[in-house]
């Protein structure tokens, strides 16, 4: 890796049906021999990633660094930790993962026993998304290239653990670190039966044509339809990692700076807004509304200083289309006249500064649709419960936030609000836990991952029934005399 254009040069040829064919044939030949099945080659794997993991992390900060000519590298690489720590977790917990679970029999099967043993789906497709959109400063360009190269190295590490052969389709927006992630997997993984193919909607069009063993797909719901679609042709099973517009139902009984400070996390220092579980907007009763309002704005201001649009805290948005997407969302009729903080833009920068609106109307795209920038709607309610409805009223977001110290609301929210995961009292975090599902429910999503959920997710549980010879009675079989009938 001595110079960076050796790891971004883009792919050569063009990866067509025919060589997608040709690639899963490849794989299957080598899932079939067993080879990926064994506990050893599994935990091989995972160390590999772990090691490219400890030994590259120059290599990546460098390639990032001559590509983005920007020094502020050491925050992105915590993020690759996490993705190292999820190695670590697999490689610590696999035979666990792996054993057997024996469950009781009945009376029916007497003698016998019976288990769920995990047994390997077999190929699998991994494609994922641009999560992190650019940024303004290029440091955060890296991050999110960072980021996004675990996205797409975190389910990698499921399907490993659990035995299956892999491609991974990363996502073309992040050419260098795809391309870089292609050479990495190349030198550390076993090429039989893991591979990286680069590029966009032809190669993944190509790709979706093939039949596969599962489906990982992490995206917007758009392309989640046409990849279900795809995949229903061959009945293959799928996990579909979207989006949604997550709701932040703020309760009066809240320390409210505290609160305050983890909305905006969980907002404008959250990729400006670009996130999937990134707060889309806040409900709260009519009477707190102008409080909740000045912490935010008091909060914003010691965050992101007097002009926001300066801040180097503060993302840019991705691309003119969404940039423009944004601002007609503001302008539209209805909307202008509800911002309270905010609302200035700077299209050449593509920068939008926080903006915080009150009770836009209902109809309006920017309640309809998943923000996916640094717009934040208001909705106030008589009273706290008449949010349910609100969030009720909308698809089953991917994230839910409650801020309150009151234990039954709580409670309550947790019960009755469905939502692919919850924060109580924070934003965002949810997400960092292993031990936790990461997915979503209803429109935002099919399936999760993350720690032990990612080996189950590439899994299929196979429920296997022992006999001996001994203890075997007519009773079960014909003819089905009167007598027999009685017992
Ligand atoms: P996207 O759906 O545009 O792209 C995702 C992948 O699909 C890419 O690899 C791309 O090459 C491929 N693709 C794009 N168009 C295609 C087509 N027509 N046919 C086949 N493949 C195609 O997603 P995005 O814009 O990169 O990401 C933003 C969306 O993803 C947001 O809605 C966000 O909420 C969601 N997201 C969800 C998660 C999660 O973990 N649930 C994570 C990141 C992003």
């Amino acid at each position: 890796y001595a110079t960076l254009s050796a790891v971004v040069k883009p792919q050569e040829s063009a990866f067509d049906g025919k060589e997608a064919a040709l690639l899963v044939d490849e794989l299957r030949t080598s899932f079939n021999t067993g080879r990926t099945r064994s506990y050893e080659w599994r935990i091989s794997q995972l160390q590999n990633i772990a090691k490219m993991i400890d030994e590259k992390e120059k290599c990546i900060t460098e390639a990032l660094y001559q590509d983005l000519s920007k020094p502020e590298l050491e925050a992105f690489l915590a993020e690759l930790s996490n993705t190292k720590s999820s190695c670590m977790l697999a490689i610590k917990e696999l035979k666990n993962w792996m054993a057997p679970e024996t469950v009781k029999t009945s009376v029916t099967t007497f003698p016998s026993s019976a288990q769920i043993v995990s047994e390997p789906l077999g190929v699998v497709l991994v494609i994922s998304a641009w999560n992190f959109p650019f940024f303004n400063e290029p440091c955060d360009i890296a991050r999110k290239l960072i980021l996004d190269k675990i996205l797409s190295v975190e389910p990698v590490i499921g399907a490993i653990s659990a035995g299956n052969a892999v491609v991974l389709k990363p996502s073309e927006i992040a050419p260098a670190t795809s391309s870089l992630l292609a050479k990495l997997f190349s030198e550390y993984l076993d090429e039989t039966t893991i591979r990286v193919v680069q590029g966009g909607v032809p190669e993944t069009t190509a790709l979706l044509d093939q039949k596969w063993d599962k489906i990982f797909f992490t995206g917007g719901a758009r392309v989640g339809r046409i990849v279900m679609a795809a995949a229903a042709k061959n009945l293959t099973p799928v996990v579909l990692e979207l989006g949604g517009k997550c709701p932040a139902l703020v309760d009066s009984d809240v320390n409210l700076q505290v609160a305050a400070r983890r909305i905006i996390t969980g907002k404008w220092a959250c990729n400006n807004g670009q996130a999937c579980i990134g707060v889309d907007y806040v409900i709260t009763t009519k009477d707190f509304a102008p409080k909740l309002i000045d912490a935010l704005k008091t909060e914003l201001k010691t965050f992101f200083g007097e002009n926001p649009l300066k801040s180097k805290d503060v993302s840019r948005i991705v691309n003119s289309f969404h940039f423009k997407r944004l601002e007609s969302m503001m302008k539209e009729n209805g909307v202008a006249n509800k911002i309270v903080h905010g609302g200035q833009t700077v299209e050449d920068k593509l920068k939008i500064s926080p903006t915080i609106l009150v009770d836009v109307p209902e109809e309006s795209s920017m309640m309809q649709e998943e923000i996916f920038g640094p717009l934040l709607p208001v909705i106030t309610v008589s009273k706290i419960e008449d949010g349910f409805q609100v969030i009720r009223s909308k698809p089953k977001p991917l994230a839910a936030y409650l801020f309150t110290d009151n234990k039954v609301l709580q409670n309550r929210f947790v019960e009755n609000v469905s939502a692919g995961g919850m924060g109580i009292n924070e934003t965002v975090l949810h997400v960092t836990l292993k031990d936790l599902p990461f997915g979503g429910v209803g429109e935002s999503g099919i399936g999760a991952y993350h720690g032990k959920f990612s080996y189950e997710t590439f899994s299929h549980k196979k429920g296997v029934l022992y006999r001996s010879f001994d203890g075997d009675s007519d009773l079960r079989y014909p003819p089905y005399t009167p007598e027999k009938k009685r017992v």
